[in-house]
């Protein structure tokens, strides 16, 4: 008997519903990968040189095609509505970080105590199914393995996993795998060998696995590093199929060049423009700050607003609309609406700003010099678009959906839904 047919034989295929979808898994692995900060370019680049064979197979026999993201384009965001299959206005999390008026203090948002939605993991694991989760960054494990009753661990502490809190005990040692550098294309690949593992030793058939986006951030996507890191993590998705899974993946975020002309960083300094333009009363809050800022200094496209003297809020809109590099500016009722946002996490504005330029709070609050020599980051409209893959052919429906606005955050729907039984 084939490991596949084996492996058939054992997986649960209870329905589940979880926010209002419903889901009806195959009896195969189920793989769901988030690229990390994987804009497009990087599949089309490293495509064209060849070098991700597997990919290919999966565009021509499944689907390839491009979602829509959820907004502020950032990683625990799109993680945390990846899992829930649900908008930020929902699930609540908006950011690593968030400003509480009520308590008056700026709170970090990326533990499960701030999420308001159940996890598609969960469900699964709760409908019978051997639910596995492997990220790369300690950080989001706490969110993804939200009463969840599995697997769930880190790249980064893989050698510190226990069975009672991570559902495995000592993971570099049960799958061979040495635990890497956190800044290191090894960090991501980890992630994904270990999804082969766990498949292969029986140990998971409905899997979430999240990438790093610190080769993103490093390199461009001709850049010989981004293409052997691609090129290698394509292996990984070759040895997923030979397992017999549907595999679905998108990415959190894109990733853009955040630089002038010179190659320097092009930041505007929002709270300094503020209280140059109309004196104190402003707290400009960066919902990327978290603790690994090597590689973004904390800066993204994308930040909020408190303003002091609501009365003012109007004017001070208006006025950021209009300086050149901000692309957006919206008020809470209205960031509510078009950004999906939870109207108790975000500020009096929410501001974006362009394709190449990041916006912070004041000089003081980031430390350029700790960047790798240039600045990619995302966060805003323009890393907004990802892509989006499904190994299988699709359903007629859910190929009339792809066509339509699908989400990033649609990928399970699509993965266990939308493909031919
Ligand atoms: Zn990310």
């Amino acid at each position: 008997m084939s490991v596949f047919k084996f492996f058939q034989m054992n997986i649960q295929t209870n329905p589940f519903e979880v926010n209002g979808i419903r889901f009806t898994p195959a009896a195969r692995p189920i793989v769901v990968i988030c690229i990390d900060g994987s804009a497009d370019e990087y599949l089309d680049a490293t495509l064209l040189h060849d070098r991700m064979p597997n990919l290919k197979t999966m565009a021509l026999h499944g689907y390839r095609g491009m979602a829509r993201g959820a907004l502020p384009s950032f990683t625990n965001v799109n993680n945390s509505s990846i899992v829930t299959g649900v908008s930020p206005a929902v699930h609540g999390i908006s950011g690593n970080f968030f400003y509480d008026a009520a308590k008056d203090q700026e709170v970090m948002m990326n533990s499960s105590e701030y999420l308001r939605a159940d996890t598609i993991l969960a469900a699964a694991a709760n409908a019978g199914r051997k639910v596995g989760v492997v990220t790369a960054k300690e950080k989001l494990r706490d969110i993804l393995s939200y009463k969840l009753n599995g697997i769930a661990f880190s790249a980064e502490k893989a050698n510190l996993t226990k069975q009672e809190t991570h559902g495995i005990e000592n993971a570099e040692q049960i799958l061979g795998i040495p635990t890497p550098a956190i800044y290191s294309a090894d960090a991501s690949l980890f992630v994904l060998r270990a999804g082969v593992k766990l498949i292969e030793k029986g140990m998971a058939d409905f899997l979430y696995l999240s990438l790093t986006d610190y080769m993103q951030h490093t390199y461009a996507q001709e850049a010989e590093e981004s293409l052997a890191f691609y090129e290698a993590m394509d292996a990984e998705f070759g040895k997923l199929l030979q397992l017999g899974a549907i595999v679905g993946a998108t990415a959190d975020h894109g990733m853009n060049a955040k630089v002038k002309a010179d190659g320097t960083p092009h930041v505007l300094f929002v709270e300094t423009m503020l209280t140059e333009k109309f004196g104190p009363g402003f707290r400009v809050i960066c919902p990327i700050t978290d603790p690994y800022v090597k590689h973004h200094g904390a800066l993204g496209s994308y930040v909020v607003v408190h303003v002091t003297d609501k009365s003012k809020i109007e004017e001070v809109k208006k006025w950021l609309s209009l300086q050149p590099g901000i692309t957006e500016v919206y008020d809470q009722e209205a960031a509510v609406r078009i950004l999906e946002q939870p109207a108790d996490r975000i500020g009096d504005l929410v501001v974006l700003s362009g394709r190449d330029v990041v916006v912070g709070r004041t000089p003081a609050h980031h430390d350029l010099k700790a960047l790798d020599g240039t600045l990619r980051s995302h966060g805003g409209r323009y890393e907004e678009m990802v892509p989006f893959i499904i190994s299988h052919p699709l359903t007629n429906q859910y190929r009339m959906r792809a066509g339509g606005d699908p989400r990033n955050f649609d990928v399970f729907d699509f993965t266990i839904n939308g493909t031919q039984k």
